[in-house]
């Protein structure tokens, strides 16, 4: 059994469908582009899972965010892909692939053929056990990747109503999950081993703003250790979470964030990999001339610092995705990726955004005790990052224009004292 087409995106997460969109603009035929996703349900917007759907009123659920909302651009329902020819090949997981014959075998046995294929696999979330920490079953550990997290997590949450919670790991989804957690009047500790939180973007000095604003809204924080086991009641779930520094904290429910692993598993030894990721260059081609890797799932190169990354955020997946149409649809048109790194997340009414790189020395800006700040990167004497709070879309436009520019600055001092008018007038 096996069927044949010209494009197939392996994945049905953020990239997958951002490069659906970017295909029937650019004219494919019906029939020649095939999806396949191991979830349920059609691409949609990820973010969205710890932020809008985790709300206690009118929480967001699909199909209102189905990918393209989060670009403002069309929403695509399965009845979308039919009517433009796609087929979308829904809660099949692919169990492996043959990069030489260019086929797939899914996990019901069907054999799908490719001349071009898009690796568009995302991530899976790290397990506690993988530090050797056991209890990922319990029925209130929760992690949070995909709807079925997102749905685990809400009737955690409405099982324990006004109880205690603690939130393992200070990165993305800790820092998200902690603000959704309080604003449905859960209390929560967050136990991280860094010093501070989101520690691979943020300065001391930013993160103990968000740790003081979270600190206002009830939040405790337990640094500089990890978790070291849990105790169990007889139904098999977590009652307290015992850390390594020797304190015991009793929970109703638990929220793990501790980072997670491309889905490469399928090409390790047929494909180059690097930095965790699938290795591709700058078309996003990767070594094998007919796979092209786009999303979480690709290491790709970043003109603007000169080397490989592998970036796990919704931009740079959707960017990726958009590009790598082009550049496999109209070959001759099309150059080189060139991608500015952008992260950004929206914490109760926090809201802040970054461009570029935080390497060199750090200038700060605005009021740190008020609503709007941010800092500047510089590196080899020009600015090659920039992280604005509160600002306006004006504002955030200029700090994300003024970073792809990469201005000389001379004077650090001139920097500090123009601030964010430095990036409104570059
Ligand atoms: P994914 O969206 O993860 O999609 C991968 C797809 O491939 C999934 O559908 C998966 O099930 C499928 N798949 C994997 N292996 C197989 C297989 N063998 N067979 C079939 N299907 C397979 N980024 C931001 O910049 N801002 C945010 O605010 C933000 N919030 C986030 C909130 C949450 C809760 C999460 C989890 C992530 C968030 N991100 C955010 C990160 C962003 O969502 C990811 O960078 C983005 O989803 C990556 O897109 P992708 O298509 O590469 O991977
Ligand atoms: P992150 O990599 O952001 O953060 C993981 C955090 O957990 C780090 O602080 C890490 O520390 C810490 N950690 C690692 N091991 C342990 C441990 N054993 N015990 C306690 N803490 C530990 O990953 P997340 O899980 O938060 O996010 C998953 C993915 O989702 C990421 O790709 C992220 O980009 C994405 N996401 C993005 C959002 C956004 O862009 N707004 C929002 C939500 C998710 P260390 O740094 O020392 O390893």
């Amino acid at each position: 059994m096996g069927r044949a087409f010209v494009y197939v995106i392996l994945g049905g997460g953020v990239a997958a469908g951002y490069a659906a969109l970017e295909f029937v603009k650019k004219g494919v035929s019906h029939g020649e582009l095939c999806i396949i996703s191991d979830e349920p349900v059609a691409p949609y917007e990820r973010p969205a899972l710890s932020k809008g759907f985790l709300l206690p009123e009118a929480p967001a659920r699909l199909p209102s965010f189905h990918t393209c909302v989060g670009a403002n651009e069309e929403r695509l329902t399965p009845k979308w892909y039919k009517e433009n020819g796609i087929e979308l090949v829904l809660g099949t997981g692919v169990k492996s692939a043959d990069v030489k014959r260019k086929t797939l075998l899914t996990t019901t046995g069907e054999t799908i053929s490719y001349k071009i294929l898009i690796v568009a696999t995302g991530a899976r979330a790290l397990k506690l056990e993988e530090f050797g920490v056991s209890g990922s079953d319990a029925q209130n550990v929760c992690y949070l990747r995909n709807i079925a997290d997102a749905n685990r997590l809400v009737n955690a949450v409405q099982s324990s109503p006004g109880g205690n919670a603690v939130v393992i790991g200070g990165g993305y989804i800790g820092m998200e999950c902690a603000a959704s957690l309080v604003i449905n009047k859960i209390n929560v500790t967050m136990v991280f081993p860094e010093a501070h939180c989101m520690a691979r973007l943020f300065t001391p000095k930013i993160a103990s703003y968000y740790e003081e604003y979270y600190k206002s809204r009830g939040v405790n924080f337990v640094k500089g250790t990890v978790l070291s086991s849990f105790d169990f009641d007889s139904d098999g779930k977590v009652t307290a979470v015992n850390l390594r520094d020797g304190r015991k904290i009793s929970v109703d429910m638990v929220v793990v964030g501790i980072g997670i692993r491309p889905n490469t598993s399928l090409f390790e030894g047929q494909l180059t990999l690097e930095k965790g990721g699938i290795k591709v260059n700058g078309k996003l081609q990767s070594s094998n001339s007919s796979v092209y890797a786009i999303g979480d799932v690709a290491a790709f190169p970043v003109k603007a610092f000169g080397e490989t990354r592998r970036l796990e955020h919704v931009d740079s997946a959707r960017q990726s995705a958009r590009y790598v149409v082009a550049a496999i649809m109209e070959p001759g048109k099309t150059g080189e990726f060139d991608y500015l790194p952008f992260f950004y997340s929206r914490v109760f009414t926090l809201s802040w955004q970054f461009y570029g790189d935080n390497v060199g020395e750090v200038v700060y800006f605005g009021d740190f005790s008020g609503s709007t700040f941010g800092a500047y990167w510089v590196n080899k004497g020009h600015l090659v990052g920039a992280f604005l709070e509160g600002g306006t879309k004006e504002e955030y436009e200029a700090v994300a224009k003024a970073t792809r520019f990469r201005p000389a600055i001379e004077d650090l001092t001139e920097l500090e004292r123009q601030g964010l008018t430095f990036a409104v007038t570059v």
